[in-house]
């Protein structure tokens, strides 16, 4: 075939392609023009998935009556005037392709009226073509109805996914703006029955509270955080809920939501150590940046951005999400694992926000804590400064051990109630805070001079700890090769005094052997967890109270007591009145 330019329809059709590739997309994009247009009322409803109808109504400001022909040709903008202003987009859409592009698949209509004229507008297109323009009586705003989706582009169908699938996608789409604008009201009809709503009450909590159940809400901190002129604000998960996918991370950019595979990185690294491997948190988090430090015009639907400094975006994220994690955790309870008839207190998001997820209230408990030992009397609410830390508030209240139950668990009484506490889980997550506060200080972790043991591995394993050598040597252990496929250690790190030293360089050189690909943190990372575990006191040793309350008061000095280095709890708690409720009083 001869070159030829491509005849106008044939554009718009391989244009659309990109923007508007199933139902889901064109609700997408109405809705953005709905938002940009500063609605505060957006009416979406659907016939089926979306093919045979779709239509949006906003109370926005509506578009002049001489300009409506003009809105659906392609690369026509209100929001866009020169390359510059790409830098400082402070609207959804700029690309002006939406329309056009929706209005050469379908059949359209538009009614819209600007708020400085006097009557509506009315505009029938059907492939992208005028069909019908007349003038009509409109209240201020837009309604566009789609119709008959991809008619002339049969082959497009056939692409589509099974109608629930779209039907899913739809309202995901919109819930996420909802989330993105608390203060736009939105309502949702699928096949004429209501299936979203929200109030535009302004608040996240409100519209999370519609899109997530009250259930999952109770579970979730709220996230505040200004880092590097980078404000973080919304809502992520407590360690106890989790998922088995990155899939319910939720992230906007300045409104938009985005995927950002470095962003979610970034939510997940904040709980580091507070979850299992293989298990993600739940969050929705709006992250405000000034217009000129992203650049949104790098992907066709905008689903992606990129910042000028990704570096502070990721820290940015990370550090609001890890002090909402750190200072909201809460102890695991017993709830829900026992018997259903403990109903939950009923939560009222208006009344006590900061309630959410936290049964354990540490400062207004109203009893005084049972003490046996007579500590500073600060300590109720603060720990002092010690060889770690500056002070800083308690993230365990004050407990009484009562003693151990299968040589495995300490029983213990605090303020709010029982707990029971996993010793291994326990010690480990003070050692591993310990072992990590020396080693961010960059002490010379101290050593443990032992009497020189060797320990024989296989070739490839050899090869294996030489290469790490460096990498053990920094963490306090001395250990030279000896002889072919033979090491002799001389020191190990202090924490490890009362350890088998040849246990645990077998651990490590395992866990060596089993990582793939891993970079130097991640192989530090395993190192020190595997000497927490083998230095740890374990499951079925017997100890004596002083050493239970060694231990608890050590637990109590960490900043994450909650959990074990690997992410478990490192106890269960049984509140007052969860004791009552089992027994009957209440
Ligand atoms: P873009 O949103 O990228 O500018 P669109 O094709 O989506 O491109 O829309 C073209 C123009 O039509 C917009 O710039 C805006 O001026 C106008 N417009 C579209 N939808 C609406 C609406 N719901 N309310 C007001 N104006 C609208
Ligand atoms: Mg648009």
């Amino acid at each position: 075939m001869p070159i030829q330019i491509l005849a106008e329809d044939v554009v718009a059709q391989i244009a659309a392609g990109e923007v508007v590739e199933r139902p889901a997309a064109v609700v997408k994009e109405l809705l953005e023009n709905a938002l940009d247009a500063g609605a505060s009322n957006v009416r979406i409803s659907i016939q089926g998935d979306g093919r045979r109808k779709i239509q949006v109504s906003d109370d926005g400001c509506g578009i002049p009556a001489d300009e409506v022909e003009l809105a659906f040709a392609r690369h026509a903008t209100s929001k866009l005037r020169e390359t510059n202003d790409l830098y400082r987009i402070h609207t959804l859409g700029f690309r002006g392709e939406a329309l056009a592009s929706i209005a050469s698949v379908s059949q359209l209509a538009i009614t819209t009226r600007h708020e400085s004229d006097n009557a509506g507008t009315l505009l029938r297109l059907e492939g992208g073509q005028v069909r019908q323009r007349r003038s009509v009586g409109a209240p201020r705003g837009t309604t566009v109805t789609v119709e008959n989706l991809f008619y002339n582009t049969p082959a497009r169908l056939k692409f589509l996914k099974s109608e629930n699938t779209e039907k899913r996608q739809i309202a995901t789409i919109v819930t996420r703006y909802a989330m993105a604008y608390p203060y736009v009201r939105f309502t949702l009809e699928q096949d004429g029955r209501e299936a979203f709503r929200t109030h535009g009450s302004g608040q996240l909590l409100d519209v999370m509270v519609n899109a997530l159940g009250l259930d999952q809400i109770k579970n979730m901190f709220e996230v505040d955080d200004t880092h590097l002129n980078i404000h973080v604000y919304g809502y992520t998960s407590a360690p106890s809920y989790n998922r088995s996918d990155r899939s319910r991370i939720t992230l906007f950019v300045n409104g938009r939501w985005i995927q950002d595979t470095s962003l979610t990185y970034a939510v997940v690294q904040a709980y580091h150590t507070l979850l299992m491997t293989g298990r993600y948190p739940v969050a929705v988090l709006l992250i405000n940046v000034a217009p000129d430090e992203v650049d949104v015009n790098v992907h066709p639907t905008k689903a992606e951005v990129r910042f000028r400094d990704s570096d502070a975006a990721f820290s940015a994220v990370q550090r609001a999400v890890r002090r909402a994690v750190i200072e909201q955790a809460q102890t695991p309870t017993l709830r829900g694992r026992l018997s259903n008839g403990n109903a939950d207190h009923v939560w009222n998001p208006r009344s006590e926000p900061v309630q959410m997820g936290m049964n354990l209230k540490l400062k207004d408990t109203g009893q005084p804590a049972i003490r046996q030992h007579a500590d500073a009397p600060d300590e109720d609410t603060e720990i002092p400064e010690g060889p770690h830390g500056p002070a800083r508030p308690r993230t365990l209240p004050m407990l009484r051990v009562i003693g151990q139950v299968g040589a495995s668990y300490i029983v213990a009484e605090g303020p709010a109630g029982l707990y029971l506490i996993d010793q291994h889980a326990a010690h480990e997550r003070v050692l591993y805070e310990q072992f990590m506060a020396e080693h961010a200080q960059k002490e010379a972790i101290s050593q443990y001079t032992l009497a020189a043991q060797t320990i024989q591995v296989s070739p490839p394993e050899a090869r294996l700890l030489e290469e790490n050598l460096p990498i053990l040597q920094e963490l306090g252990f001395e250990i030279e090769p000896f002889g072919p496929n033979v090491f002799v250690i001389r020191s190990v790190p202090a924490i490890l005094a009362d350890g088998d030293p040849i246990e645990t360089l077998a651990g490590i050189v395992d866990d060596l052997v089993q990582g793939n690909k891993p970079g130097q943190e991640a192989i530090e990372d395993r190192i020190v967890l595997r000497v927490c575990k083998q230095a740890a006191i374990k499951a079925g040793q017997v100890l004596g109270l002083e050493q239970m309350q060694g231990l608890i008061r050590q637990l109590e000095r960490c900043q994450s007591p909650l959990t074990c280095p690997h992410g478990r709890p490192t106890m269960i708690h049984m509140s007052s009145e969860q004791l009552a409720r089992e027994f009957g009083r209440i």
